[in-house]
């Protein structure tokens, strides 16, 4: 730390974000990429020309045509969607705009949101999860505070109803809930519809789980024209130009081709059930996933050693230090080929545990 650095920051744990190793080829399992490439669409529109002649020029900072064809998906108005440098800046812009009597959200759940409320200095309160890792929604019914949620949650992949979430959205109209649905296409509902409704309802989304574009960096915050106008404001105030061209011409090809991305989130489903089967016949107790990824642990593994052992093995896993779920791993579901050499290997782990 400098000396120059605002006290402030002094304690200031930052995000760790899952490896990215360059060192060998892993199969990748930690950080909940899709394991499908982009559209040819997209490849396309990497590959012109015009496009490469567009970067010496700003690009639009009112995404207008990306938030009109994302509009017409999502089935609201183009003036209710914001357009962000990945999902993790909506809610930084959340955080940032609309906390002032504080946060509260589950104590295990997106890694981010605790890093954000120390950022900005928020009070902040973790709910802790029932024994079964489920949240329950009568914790969040009536509080004063801003209300964060990952739907369905991470890392555990467990997901509430719509009518658990309408119930804590309206328990207290006077303060806002923000739905962090990263991973909503693999399973659970979206509350988008419920933002017709309800002003202090706030969705966000991204195109790096279910759309293929973790590097493009590209999310949304769906919401009431006003909450969207003050994160414009905010928005327009740190950086008007957060979507590069590039990223605007990606994000517009992968929602003229939806549908490719939509059935390829049908396939990672009937993966993860594949292998959620195929863990529990070994003895791995697994819940109930609605995402792209499974969280499971054995009796006879120790979670941080499975890790390791995975690791060497060429199979990289998401272990998390936290006392609550550190007998767990989080796998990311991959292909059925990338996942069969996942359970050959796990296989070989447990062998020799048992030896
Ligand atoms: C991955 C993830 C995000 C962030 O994704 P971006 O790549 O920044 O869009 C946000 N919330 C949750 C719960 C996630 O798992």
């Amino acid at each position: 730390m400098s000396r120059f650095l605002n006290k402030r920051f002094n304690t200031l744990e930052a995000y760790t974000p899952g490896e990215q190793p360059q060192d060998m080829k892993y199969i990748k399992l930690n950080t909940n990429e899709s394991p499908y490439v982009p559209s040819e669409g997209v490849i396309r529109a990497l590959g012109e020309r015009a496009l490469c002649e567009r970067m010496r020029l700003y690009p639009d900072p009112e995404c207008k045509v990306l938030c009109q064809k994302a509009a017409k998906i999502f089935g609201v108005e183009p003036d209710e969607i914001v357009m962000t440098n990945g999902s993790d800046e909506a809610l930084s812009f959340a955080f940032m705009s609309f906390c002032e009597n504080g946060v509260i959200f589950p104590d295990i759940s997106y890694g981010f949101y605790k890093v954000f409320a120390e950022l900005y200095d928020l009070k902040y309160r973790m709910i802790p999860l029932c024994d079964d890792f489920s949240i329950n929604p009568n914790d969040y019914i009536g509080t004063d505070e801003t209300v964060f949620i990952a739907n369905p949650n991470a890392p555990t992949g467990l997901a509430l109803t719509i009518a658990d979430i309408e119930k804590i959205v309206k328990s207290n109209e006077n303060r806002l809930v923000v739905i962090d649905e990263a991973y909503v296409d693999f399973g659970a509902e979206s509350v988008i519809k419920l933002t017709k409704e309800y002003d202090n309802l706030l969705v966000i989304g991204t195109f790096s789980k279910s759309r293929s574009m973790a590097g493009a960096r590209l999310g949304f915050a769906i919401g009431s024209k006003d909450i969207i106008r003050d994160m414009n404001t905010i928005r327009f105030s740190t950086n008007p130009y957060n979507i590069n061209s590039a990223t605007l011409a990606l994000g517009e090809a992968t929602l003229d081709d939806n549908g490719y991305y939509m059935e390829n989130a049908k396939k990672i489903i009937k993966t993860r059930e594949y292998t959620t089967q195929k863990l529990r016949e070994m003895g791995f107790s697994v819940l109930d996933s609605k995402c792209n990824f499974i969280f499971a642990k054995h009796e006879r593994l120790d979670g941080a050693e499975y890790y390791q052992k995975l690791k060497e093995r060429g199979v990289l896993v998401r272990h998390f230090e936290k006392a609550k779920i550190r007998d767990y791993n989080r796998i990311t579901i991959g292909t059925v080929e990338m996942m069969n050499i996942f359970l050959t290997k796990t296989q070989e782990i447990l062998a020799e545990a048992e030896k």
